[in-house]
């Protein structure tokens, strides 16, 4: 039995979910009680740590820390004669030995969802816990709901349970699906009832908006309206409607953020105004969709032209934040490895690996007939759109980290960790990595409602949300996967899996980071061996 709120059509936000949930759609099933994590304590010490903060400083230990109940009161290096009481902090009710461990705030997730109700078309949805554990495995304690698939109803009972902490789950902030999307769903035909539609959404306490484009006059008053409400909003700017208004448009109109690549190459086309579509195009058949999405950057202004100057001056003089998501395109570059990534065996629920399968009707699930030419494109592709978000954070730029897993062969959790070696790869310093996932992440979430954000740096005063690790993420992203990665022990000539996060703290909750891996593999165990056509509604 659960008690997952169902969408209704007529609550601003839910109109999606409602929709779907109409057309035989379940929803995902919600959490309902918390069976992990010890604490918060009164005192918890976290000892002999080496912080690597967040703001990009280097790593600094060792340093003892003093959390209270849900925050960092106290943080003293431990240092000098530590036999004299005077050089260490007294003893908490409860303590973690961080001798030899590195401590980085919780890592943020930009642009995620909560479970994703499609995989329904190949079976038993995994319920939003699996979700939760693997964010949480993999260090993640914010996340930033874009869209809120399940309906705004489901999203803010789980934000609110997640802030009680009456669930294991990250901080969940919730951005509504904005229905004035000519080609999926459109119940908002004028900027009037756009601007309607916001302050209700509001009132309802939704922290975003979630926009794939709209017609353009509803859509600039509609960011003119979240700026008044205070919403933040992000923008996938979808094909069909971005040739009416490319990222820099929308961020000049107020937009917080852009989700993907996508409206981003069309802000640095020169030569033309419209993508070099194939005349045979259909934005409905997938195979054109992606293969074609990989030749765009090519389409636009060359590196270091005078256009693609104007273009990164433009967002930076915004103040504008980019949250590319490499992560999701990534087996676009390379099939065969998306496809036989370590983990799958073990965290990659049965319905979600099917429908990552090539088939016709499911998203993101387009390799009818995937080549070398469309990977070679796709890395070019990459090289070009890399280029542009290093330049743009070296110039001062903000760029965050997000996944988008639960698409194209990428699994909630190990899809965050491969964005933060994604973001090296386009010439980010491993700390430029951290600082993007966690400080920058938290700068979008809530500057400049609340010019200081409570989150994001491992500092005195903030909430206590951190990742506890054993093996130095900087010098290798890698051990972050919950499954680690492997390394020869040249003393027993064994190849030996090392790493793993060990704690992940989120509102001073502690989390034993490989017990929700466990749990996460006795889940996927357990739904392998379940009998046919068992759907969400049954379990
Ligand atoms: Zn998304």
């Amino acid at each position: 039995m659960t008690d997952t709120p169902t969408p209704s059509a007529a609550l601003p936000g839910d109109e999606l979910a409602a929709t779907r949930a109409k057309a035989g759609q379940p929803v995902v099933m919600a959490a309902t009680q918390r069976d992990r994590g010890i604490g918060p304590f009164k005192r918890l010490v976290l000892r002999g740590a080496t912080v690597i903060d967040g703001t990009g400083a280097p790593p600094i230990g060792p340093t003892d820390i003093v959390i209270e109940n849900n925050r960092i009161t106290l943080m003293k290096k431990a240092t000098g004669n530590l036999s004299t009481a005077a050089n260490r902090v007294p003893a908490g009710d409860h303590e973690i030995d961080c001798r030899g461990k590195w401590v980085t705030p919780g890592f943020i997730d930009c642009h995620a969802h909560a479970g994703v109700a499609y995989h329904s078309a190949n079976g038993w949805v995994p319920p939003v816990d699996y979700v939760y554990k693997l964010w949480l495995a993999h260090g993640v304690t914010t996340v930033r709901e874009m869209g809120s698939m399940n309906g705004l109803s489901w999203m803010l009972d789980q934000k609110q349970r997640s802030a009680a902490n009456t669930i294991a789950a990250p901080r969940l902030l919730a951005y509504a699906y904005f229905p004035a999307v000519n080609d999926m769903l459109k119940t908002i035909h004028s900027p009037d009832e756009g601007r309607a539609w916001l302050r209700k959404l509001k009132d309802r306490g939704a922290d975003g908006v979630k926009f794939f484009g709209a017609p353009p006059a509803i859509m600039e008053a509609a960011l003119d309206e979240c700026g008044k409400l205070g919403l933040r909003s992000g923008c996938h700017h979808a094909q069909m409607a971005v040739t009416r208004m490319n990222a820099l448009t929308t961020a000049r109109w107020g937009l917080t953020s852009a989700e993907h690549y996508y409206g981003l190459p069309e802000a640095l086309f020169e030569d033309r105004v419209v993508q070099h579509f194939p005349l045979d195009y259909d934005y409905n058949d997938e195979y054109f969709r992606f293969p074609v999405s990989g030749q765009m950057f090519r389409q636009g202004a060359a590196p270091g032209s005078a256009k693609w100057n104007e273009v990164l001056e433009s967002f930076l003089a915004l103040g504008f934040t980019f949250v590319p998501t490499f992560t999701i395109y990534d087996a676009n570059r390379d099939l065969m490895r998306a496809r036989q990534a370590d983990w799958h065996k073990d965290y990659t629920w049965k319905s979600m690996w099917n429908y990552f399968t090539p088939q016709r009707g499911g998203h993101g699930s387009y390799w009818y007939r995937w080549s070398t030419t469309n990977e070679v494109e796709w890395k070019e592709n990459y090289r070009r759109w890399m280029a542009f978000i290093n330049e743009y954070k070296n110039r001062g730029g903000r760029v965050c980290t997000g996944s988008d897993s639960g698409f194209i062969y990428s699994i909630f959790g190990f899809g965050y960790v491969r964005e933060l070696e994604l973001l090296q790869e386009a010439g980010f310093h491993p700390l430029e990595v951290i600082q993007a996932a966690t400080m920058n992440g938290a700068a979008t979430l809530y500057e400049p409602m609340h010019r200081s954000p409570e989150i994001g740096v491992v500092r005195e005063g903030m909430l206590a949300d951190m990742v506890i690790v054993d093996q130095n993420p900087l010098q290798n992203f890698k051990t972050l996967y919950a499954n680690g990665t492997i390394r020869l022990n040249d003393k027993t000539g064994k190849v030996e899996r090392v790493g793993g996060i060990k704690w992940t703290i989120k509102d001073g909750i502690a989390y034993d980071a490989k017990k929700l891996a466990t749990d996460v593999q006795a889940m996927v165990e357990k739904q392998k061996r379940a009998p046919k056509k068992t759907t969400t509604a049954a379990q």
